[in-house]
Parts: C-alpha cells; sequence; structure tokens
C-alpha cells in the first residue's frame, strides 16, 4: 500500500502544497482567475533563494502568469535547510494535488 505515503489528500495541500522528490519540490496550483492549472518543478539548490532571516534557509518567490489570462500568480515560501515547508503564501492561485492537475477540466 505504498501509494499511501505519495498521495496527498486535498487538506494536506491546504496546508503543505508541495510534494517532495530527491532534488525538487513540485507543487501544483490553478489561477484564481480563469482556473488554468500549473505546475512548479523546483529544483533544490537552484530555484531556492538562501535565507538568513529567523528559521528560515530557503525561500522562494516566484511570480506565475499563465497562457489563458494576464492574472497574476505570486508564491512566497520559507523552508528550513531540510527544504521542510516553514510557511507559504500563493497570491492569486489555489493549490491543488498532482491528481487534479493529472485529470481534465
Ligand atoms: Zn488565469
Amino acid at each position: 500500500m505504498f501509494w499511501f505515503k505519495k498521495r496527498k489528500k486535498e487538506k494536506d495541500i491546504i496546508n503543505n502544497p508541495f510534494y517532495n522528490e530527491q532534488n525538487a519540490l513540485i507543487i501544483y496550483f490553478k489561477c484564481n482567475n480563469c482556473g488554468e492549472k500549473f505546475r512548479s518543478y523546483l529544483r533544490k539548490g537552484y530555484d531556492f533563494s538562501n535565507s538568513y532571516e529567523g528559521k528560515a534557509a530557503y525561500i522562494i518567490n516566484k511570480e506565475y502568469i499563465g497562457s489563458k489570462c494576464s492574472h497574476r500568480i505570486q508564491l512566497i515560501a520559507e523552508f528550513d535547510n531540510a527544504y521542510r515547508l516553514l510557511n507559504f503564501d500563493l497570491i492569486g492561485g489555489t493549490p491543488i494535488t498532482k491528481e487534479e492537475f493529472e485529470s481534465e477540466g
């Protein structure tokens, strides 16, 4: 029953939308304006900035604009030195599960 570990439930997504892979964190979300789905692949060590504030060791601050509308989505997140999520904010977007991203509609 290994999929119990890999599969996130909707409520987990609200607390921590990041899927942890060996060398990356992946977040799926949709645009609050038009519903376009996004997948962002964040490579550890490349796409993260170093932080020296508080407990945070790595931060993400990215902006996304889809192809369906000009609505901006901003992702801000802080992680500790083991890439564990400390807090995040997704402005203009809503986190979704991998299953929802891959499904049609
Ligand atoms: Zn949009």
